[in-house]
Order: structure tokens, then sequence, then C-alpha cells
């Protein structure tokens, strides 16, 4: 049969729902998270140009960075999350959306927000 679709990916509907929990829950913790870091960062910015003290005001900048820094990845974290919800509701989840080829159950257990094979994910990073 040479339609030229891609076989669906055959993800054990057990293994489905138990990744789509997780993927709910990490997702409602780094929400928390980023909006955590992103209260402090408000708050932190009021108190923040009161310092004449060079040390002191960059002490205060890179510790902004850092809170904006993980709030950034914690936002990014849910954007992968929500990506992958979206997949399995378009049942392309468990699917490499660079090959195509379906990613391993062991990775998804491992990581179940991931969108690539290991392969793909692999030459992403070397052509970094
Ligand atoms: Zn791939």
């Amino acid at each position: 049969m040479e339609t030229g679709s891609p076989t669906p990916a055959r993800l054990d509907p057990g293994l489905a729902d138990e990744l789509r929990r997780r993927l709910e829950s990490e997702r409602e913790e780094l929400l928390a998270q980023a909006a955590g870091l992103e209260a402090d960062f408000a708050h932190e910015s009021w108190k923040e140009p009161r310092s004449d003290d060079d040390a002191e005001a960059g002490t205060a900048t890179a510790e902004r960075e850092r809170t904006m820094s993980l709030a950034r990845h914690a936002r990014a974290a849910v954007g992968q999350i929500e990506q992958a919800l979206a997949r399995m509701d378009a049942g392309t989840y468990g699917r490499c959306v660079t090959c195509g080829q379906p990613i391993a159950a062991e990775r998804l257990e491992a990581l179940p927000a991931a969108s690539e094979c290991l392969d793909c994910r692999r030459k992403a990073e070397r052509s970094r």
C-alpha cells in the first residue's frame, strides 16, 4: 500500500493516558512556577533602582536576570508540553516531528514532551 502517508504511531493506549496525565500535571507545576518567578521579578523591580552601590546593583541585576531566565525556561517548557498535548489530540503524538518516525516509548516515558526521535535530536544538537 503506497499512500505516502506515514503509518500511525503505535503507542500503547495505557501509556498514552499515563503520559497525558504526566504532561498535564507537569504543565500545572510549571505554570505555577513561572507565575511565582514572574511575581518575584515584578516585586524585585520595585526595589531595584534604589541602590547607588554598583556591586549591589549588579547583584540585583544578576538575580533578576536569573529569575527571568528561569521563568522563560518554565514558559518554554509549558509551550513544549502544550504542543505535545496538541499532538495527542491530533493523533500525531509519539511521532518525530522532523523525520516522521515513531519515537521510542522509553524516550517518551523519560521525556513525555519530546517532539523528536533521539537521532533527530542528536543531529539538531550537533548542528548547533
Ligand atoms: Zn526523527
